[in-house]
C-alpha cells in the first residue's frame, strides 16, 4: 500500500484518549456497546489540528459542529467544556503539534433507532495523537485520485454538509480507490457532478481561473475549503463556485484537493473507475504552479492570523 492510502504509518503513534473526561491510553478507552454512536453512526465529530500547539479556527469548527448537532437534533456538551477538554487532553499529550478527534454520540439506551431512547444527553470522546503530515515528497509528486463508482449521498437523504459519524458512503469510495491502486477517491453526485472527496474538498484550475463545486451540491464545507478561498481572492485569483463534471477535473490544467491534514494538495493523476479505469495525467503530470502558490498563502494566513497572535 502506498504510504497515505490506508494511514498504515500511523499505528505507531502514542493516541492519548478523553473518554468523558478521563484521560486514558486507547486501550483503556472504552464505550459501551450500546452507545448510538457504535450502534448507528448516532454521532457528530469535528477534526481539528494545532500550529503552535493551538487548536487551528476551533471557533469555524465548532460552529460547524453545532450546526451538524443541530440539524440531526443531538444536544452538545457546553461550548466551554468542549473547548477546555480539548485543551486539557492537548496538554495532557504533551505532543508539540496534535491531531484531534472531537467525537460527540447521542449516548446509550435501549436497542432500537428512535433517538428518544438515549437515556443520557450525549457522550463526549476526545482522541489526540501527534501530528502525521503528508511528507515533502508527496506535495512534490501529488497524489492520484480515483473517480467513484459509488455516488455521494443526496443532501435530501443523509446530507453529505453534516460532519456526522455516519462515514460508510466516503469509505465504500474510499475501498474502490485503494482496490484500484489510488491514493483517494472523488465523489460525484447522482446527476455525475463532481462533489468532494472522501476526506478533502476538490478544486481545479481552468485558464488561471481556480474553480470548485458549490456547497449545495451537497458536500462537507471544509475549514480549509473556506480559508483557501479567502486566500486564493487575496492573491487576485478568480475563484468560481460552479457545478462540473468530472470531465472538467481530466481537462483541467491543474487539480488540487484541500484539508484539515493535507492543506492544499495537488492531484497529478486520476483514475476514471466508471468508464476505462485508464490513468489521466492532470496537466503536465506535476504539481501545478497556482496550488504551490496557494499553499504558501495557506501557509502566510496561518502565520499571521494564528500563530502571530
Ligand atoms: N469533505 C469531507 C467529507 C471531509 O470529511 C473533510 C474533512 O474531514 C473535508 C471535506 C475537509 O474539511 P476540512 O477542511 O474542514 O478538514
Amino acid at each position: 500500500m502506498r504510504p497515505g492510502a490506508g494511514g498504515w504509518y500511523q499505528r505507531f503513534v502514542p493516541v492519548l484518549c478523553n473518554v468523558e473526561g478521563k484521560l486514558v491510553p486507547p486501550e483503556q478507552a472504552l464505550v459501551p456497546v450500546l452507545d448510538r454512536g457504535f450502534l448507528y453512526g448516532d454521532s457528530v465529530y469535528e477534526v481539528v489540528r494545532t500550529y503552535g500547539g493551538r487548536p487551528f479556527e476551533l471557533e469555524r469548527h465548532l460552529l460547524r459542529m453545532e450546526r451538524t448537532a443541530d440539524r440531526i437534533g443531538l444536544t452538545l456538551p457546553p461550548r466551554s467544556r468542549i473547548e477546555g477538554e480539548l485543551q486539557r487532553t492537548l496538554d495532557a499529550s504533551g505532543n508539540p503539534e496534535s491531531y484531534a478527534r472531537i467525537v460527540v454520540t447521542r449516548g446509550e439506551g435501549q436497542f432500537g433507532l428512535a433517538p428518544q431512547l438515549a437515556t443520557g444527553l450525549f457522550r463526549m470522546v476526545i482522541i489526540v495523537r501527534p501530528l502525521v503530515l503528508p511528507s515533502e515528497e508527496q506535495y512534490a509528486r501529488g497524489i492520484q485520485m480515483a473517480i467513484a463508482k459509488t455516488r455521494r449521498n443526496s443532501p435530501l437523504a443523509l446530507d453529505p454538509a453534516l460532519k456526522t459519524g455516519n462515514y460508510l458512503n466516503n469509505i465504500l469510495a474510499l475501498r474502490e480507490a485503494v482496490g484500484a491502486g489510488a491514493d483517494d477517491a472523488i465523489l460525484l453526485d447522482l446527476s455525475g457532478r463532481v462533489t468532494e472527496g472522501t476526506t478533502s474538498n476538490v478544486f481545479f484550475v481552468q485558464r488561471g481561473v481556480v474553480v470548485t463545486p458549490p456547497l449545495a451540491l451537497g458536500m462537507l464545507e471544509g475549514i480549509t475549503r473556506g480559508v483557501v478561498i479567502e486566500v486564493a481572492r487575496e492573491e487576485g485569483l478568480l475563484v468560481r463556485e460552479e457545478p462540473h463534471g468530472p470531465e472538467a477535473l481530466a481537462a483541467a490544467d491543474e487539480v488540487f484537493v484541500s484539508s484539515t491534514l493535507r492543506e492544499v494538495m495537488p492531484v497529478t493523476s486520476l483514475v476514471f473507475l466508471e468508464s476505462d479505469e485508464r490513468t489521466r495525467p492532470v496537466g503536465d503530470g506535476k504539481p501545478g504552479p497556482i496550488a504551490q502558490r496557494l499553499r504558501k498563502a495557506f501557509a502566510k494566513y496561518v502565520a499571521e492570523k494564528h500563530l502571530a497572535r
